[in-house]
């Protein structure tokens, strides 16, 4: 191990992902802190870094995936496809870091395992794996919402003799599937972009499906460059409209109630949101959809159909087909030729709850009825979300108090950016933000301008600290709650309610108030001198 490196700056950055770059950006050349970054990774990128399975791409449309703070930056950089892929978008944000020039404040290959909060210093006490020890007034994660993998304990996994690998972590050289029997675990976003693309490269592909998903066609390609024009011209109103929308993307629900819409036009709308692809479908659908099951059979019938016409076998279409939990309660991929792929001859679809798997012997998987025999073996079984990624680091605030220890029942947050008894400590896109339930550059931009406002008005102000009271806390977790529960989303076992994660705490984790009226509310906030939070000199 290198030795303790000892040092001081205004602010710390946990990650160097899209929220890390911007913060970084942010707090240094707006305010002009000093500020480090650190990053786990060996290049930046986050998300972008690890998750390099095939067939990895955004599932946001690229002319809003991307900062929207540099308008110059928006106009020159060019997108290839509609949904840009992970060497695409991992390019440009190579290309922001030294734009702005951004490398020389940021550490690779460094974890931060452990921050502690100096009550009598006022700063956080921070230290990485690499022996750094640096004391900061502010603390900013930015650690992402799904970058602490879910690793299945699955009996007998060490005995393996082929390889495997997980999603969340893929090889940088990437993995030859010629010629080799392959199984996947999961059947999330990641193995729906994924199975495609293995499959036409395996000998024989086997999925491991617990749960069917409702895919929905992204209808990738090149967008006319008509479009990209007229997009370019039109971004400051495109900027405002996703800013102020529900879930930063260009999409409004339809304010009737898909039970009232004639059966004719109701097909007609599902069949332009199916064409349009994408997300469409998940939020641009009947409002009630999200309200009611009654409204939401309607949706997931239309869906059910396009499974059974897709896969030619019944009894593979019938495993394919959702049944347990309403359309959209779990996140929906998109997919290119996902139920497609299903009529080849060399995959086969396990339904692991007909046929659980009972351990992972040294030739593949074994389930109750036989073994299947593999040379790869992919887990693209998720992430322990949005508290994971914190849970981790062994973050002390005041008294020495354990933020895990503090989220054992689930997380408490204000506003999902900032914590009672851990001052100066800034979340990016926390548990109880609207996060994983928008477009996450625009959540992101929107906390990273929140948190700078916030810590120039304490510099101006000569406040030392900032922290939520603990009443302004527990009234946003109940109203987090409380929103989600007005909704069908908490009743599907997502990961939005930790289901994924054995043991982990059943609790709607992001905030479903919508990224317009959240933003409204946050600024009303800070309009307010920072209604909730105590602030001390
Ligand atoms: P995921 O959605 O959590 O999917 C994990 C899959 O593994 C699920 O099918 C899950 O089944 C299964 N699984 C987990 N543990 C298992 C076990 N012990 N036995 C059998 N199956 C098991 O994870 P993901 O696909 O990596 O996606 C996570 C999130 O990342 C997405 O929802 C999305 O927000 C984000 N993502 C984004 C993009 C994009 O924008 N391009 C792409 C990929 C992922 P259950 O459903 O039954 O839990």
């Amino acid at each position: 191990m290198a030795s303790a490196q000892q040092s001081t700056c205004d602010a710390v950055v946990v990650g160097a992902g899209f929220a890390g770059l911007y913060a970084l950006h942010s707090l240094r050349d707006r305010l002009g802190l000093s500020v480090r970054a650190f990053e786990a990774g060996g290049g930046l990128g986050g998300t972008w870094y690890f998750n390099r399975y095939p067939g990895a791409r955004s599932d946001s449309d690229s002319y809003i995936y991307c900062y929207t703070f540099d308008r110059k930056l928006l106009q020159e950089w060019e997108w290839s496809e509609r949904y840009p892929e992970q060497p695409e978008i991992l390019r440009y944000l190579n290309h922001v870091a030294d734009r702005l020039d951004l490398r020389r404040d940021i550490q690779l290959d460094t974890r931060v395992t452990e921050a502690t909060f100096d009550e009598a210093g006022k700063a956080w006490v921070i230290r990485t794996d690499k022996g750094d020890v640096v004391t900061a007034r502010y603390l900013v994660s930015a650690v992402g919402c799904l970058s602490s993998s879910n690793q299945p304990a699955f009996k007998g996994a060490e005995t393996f003799l082929g390889r495997s690998y997980h999603t969340g972590h893929w090889p940088h050289g990437g993995v030859d599937f010629t010629a080799r029997r392959v199984g996947v675990i999961g059947t999330g976003a990641s193995a729906v972009q994924a199975i495609p693309v293995i499959a036409q490269q395996a000998k024989h592909l086997t999925v491991f499906q617990r749960t069917a998903n409702y895919c929905v066609p992204a209808r990738n390609g090149k967008v006319d460059p008509e479009k990209v024009r007229a997009r370019k011209a039109d971004y400051e109103r495109i900027i405002e409209a996703i800013r102020n929308s529900y879930f930063g993307f260009e999409y409004d629900f339809i304010m009737q109630s898909v039970l009232e819409a004639p059966p004719e036009e109701r097909e007609r709308v599902f069949t332009e949101m199916w064409d349009t692809g994408g997300f469409a479908f998940w939020l641009a659908n009947y409002q009630d959809m999200l309200f009611t099951r009654e409204a939401n059979d309607v949706c997931a019938e239309f869906l059910h159909n396009k499974i059974r016409e897709t896969v030619k076998d019944p009894a593979v279409a019938r495993m394919l087909t959702p049944a347990g939990y309403p359309y959209g309660t779990k996140r929906q991929p998109l997919d290119t030729n996902y139920f497609e792929t299903f009529n080849k001859p060399n995959v086969e679809l396990v339904d692991v709850n007909e046929t659980p798997i009972e351990e992972i012997t040294p030739r593949g998987v074994r389930t109750s009825t036989r073994e299947h025999e593999l040379d790869i073996l992919v887990f693209a079984t998720g992430f322990d979300a949005l508290t994971g990624p914190l849970n981790r680091i062994a973050i002390r605030g005041r008294g020495g108090r354990l933020l895990s220890d503090k989220w054992r029942d689930g997380p408490h947050s204000y506003l999902g950016v900032a914590v009672a008894g851990f001052p100066n400590l800034f979340t990016i896109t926390g548990p109880g933000s609207p996060s994983v339930l928008s477009n996450m550059p625009v959540s992101i931009e929107q906390h990273v301008d929140w948190i700078t406002g916030c810590i120039g008005h304490m510099r101006r102000n000569r406040f030392a600290t900032v922290e939520a009271t603990g009443d302004a806390e527990e009234r946003w977790t109940e109203h987090v709650a409380e929103v989600a529960n007005s909704t069908l989303m908490p009743t599907a076992n997502s990961w939005y309610v930790g289901a994924n994660i054995p043991g982990k705490p059943r609790v709607f984790m992001p905030y479903l108030g919508g990224v317009g009226p959240y933003r409204q509310k946050c600024n009303e906030i800070a309009a307010n001198g920072y209604e909730g939070f105590a602030l001390a000199p």
